[in-house]
């Protein structure tokens, strides 16, 4: 991985208050998948101010700048990536609550939010408690789950522009469509989203909450690394469906498998590599398109070089 950040530029940053930064951190302790070469320079953000700060310096530089949440929906290469990689802390895991309003930190876990709504008696994030997520990712890919989208429940979100503004937009200004924002064009980032929430009895949503997660867990793996779903559902049909059709639950390729629980999950056996995976999906793709005529789409994003190996073919895949 070619080093790009001047180290001057790393000293600067240190002194920032409310920056900490950790230069060849390994990126596999931010992702679910456990995949993840080393982070150029890894910055913990606590704070707005020090997060515009942070912005405009890496615009200045022309480095390039990711936003880490959980690492629950991005493969990272093997190489790492080049450039700062921000992994917000501090005062972005505040939530509070007024009223049926709800205001969470993008770094707050929107699992956590969730049940602490339920316990406020606010209802309408139980459908959206089980799966691992910060808030600013979840709006990122407006998420959603049981029918149940992040856009159904957020009214509006703060970011800091790329240029290090900051600015309130309504969600329904980020464009929010299938797992995608506008967010993915403008790289803007999340600090904070405001949930508009419904009265409802704090008993029955906890409750709720612990029968969809019973639910999601009998039809997912667990205890074994992974990202969920590796595919777009295409319309009217479902990528985990195609995908065992082909008989491919259970084929491996180094240390990753298709999950022999569910097809449209690939999971991490221990030593995964972000190639083995990428061979993997490549072939589920490559098969349900030869049998069904459909070409999925990748719902993980693949980060630095890979979505540009994945866009490049068949060969792509074996590489690495
Ligand atoms: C077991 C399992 C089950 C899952 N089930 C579901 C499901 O039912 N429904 C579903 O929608 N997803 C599901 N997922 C996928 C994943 O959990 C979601 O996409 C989640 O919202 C990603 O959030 P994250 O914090 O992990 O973001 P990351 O994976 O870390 O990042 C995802 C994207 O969001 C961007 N991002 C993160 N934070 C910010 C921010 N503050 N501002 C701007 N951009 C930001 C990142 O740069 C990246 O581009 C599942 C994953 C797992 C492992």
């Amino acid at each position: 991985m070619p080093a790009r950040i001047p180290p001057e530029l790393t000293g600067r940053l240190a002194g920032i208050p409310g920056l900490l930064c950790r230069p060849g951190e390994p990126l596999s302790r931010f992702s679910t998948l456990k995949i993840g070469g080393p982070a150029e320079l890894l910055v913990e953000v606590a704070s707005e101010r020090a997060l515009a700060r942070l912005v405009r310096e890496a615009a200045a530089a022309g480095l390039a700048l990711h936003i880490a949440g959980l690492g629950s929906n991005v493969l990272y290469p093997d190489e790492g990536l080049c450039g700062v990689v921000a992994r917000l802390s501090g005062g972005f895991r505040r939530v509070r609550i007024r009223g049926q309003r709800l205001s969470a930190g993008a770094a707050a876990v929107l699992g956590q939010v969730a049940r602490r709504a339920a316990r406020a008696g606010l209802a309408g994030l139980e459908a959206l408690s089980g799966f691992p997520s910060t808030v600013g990712g979840a709006v990122f890919m407006n998420a959603g789950s049981y029918g149940t989208e992040m856009r159904d429940v957020v009214r509006s979100v703060r970011l800091v522009e790329r240029d290090g503004r900051r600015r309130r937009v309504t969600m329904a200004e980020l464009a929010p469509a299938y797992r995608r924002t506008a967010l993915a064009d403008s790289g803007a980032i999340v600090t904070r989203a405001l949930f508009e929430l419904a009265p409802g009895d704090p008993a029955t949503l906890s409750a709720r909450i612990e029968e969809l997660n019973a639910r999601r867990w009998a039809a997912l793996p667990s205890g074994q690394p992974n990202v969920g779903s590796i595919f777009k559902n295409p319309p009217g049909d479902h990528a985990g469906r195609l995908i065992e059709a082909c008989g491919l639950k259970g084929a491996a390729h180094g240390a990753a498998q298709i999950s022999a629980k569910h097809a449209n999950v690939i999971v991490n056996r221990g030593g995964a590599r972000a190639a083995d995976v990428l061979a993997l999906m490549r072939r589920a793709h490559d098969e349900v398109a030869a049998r069904f005529g459909v070409r999925l789409e990748p719902e993980v994003l693949l980060l630095g070089g890979l979505g540009a190996l994945w866009r490049q073919g068949p060969d792509a895949g074996s590489a690495g």
